[in-house]
């Protein structure tokens, strides 16, 4: 069996994405499986360099912070990352547009019976002190 990419030199193993032989050079170890250099290049495979549990706390930190994808542009997945940025980012903002609309409803209707009052309140005392104006006027 000959590598793939040098078919002069011996494989020394395949790849476990694309199952192409791969010689010694061309492969690359990430956590115990062989994969090629090519399928490392596309992002089908995570970088051998780059430590699960960091990933993990980048996307999840990230992704609280309105950032996800962070996790994966970390291991090389740059697409994946960037497209999950995209719609997080998006998401986000309607989700906060949303809520301050809900917000203004709630604040709104705490304000009804407020409002309330001081639609009755002004009235009465205005009335109230034109009636006693008069009256006095009258008296005198
Ligand atoms: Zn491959
Ligand atoms: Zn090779």
């Amino acid at each position: 069996m000959k590598c793939y990419v040098h078919p002069e030199i011996d494989a020394v193993g395949t790849c476990t994405s694309c199952g192409n032989a791969i010689c010694g050079e061309c492969a690359v170890e990430v956590r115990g499986k062989l994969v090629c250099r090519d399928c490392l290049a596309a992002g089908q495979v995570s970088s051998p360099d780059r430590d699960p549990n960091t990933a993990f706390l980048i996307e999840l930190v990230g992704g609280f912070f309105g950032f996800l994808g962070l996790g994966y542009l970390y291991v090389g997945r740059t697409n994946d990352g960037i497209l999950r940025l995209i719609i997080w980012i998006l998401y986000d903002v309607i989700a906060a547009i949303i809520i301050a609309l809900l917000l203004a409803v709630i604040v709104g209707f705490v304000c009804i019976p407020i409002q309330l009052v001081i639609q009755i309140g002004v009235p009465l005392w205005s009335a109230t002190a034109l009636k006693n104006e008069l009256l006095d006027r009258a008296s005198t």
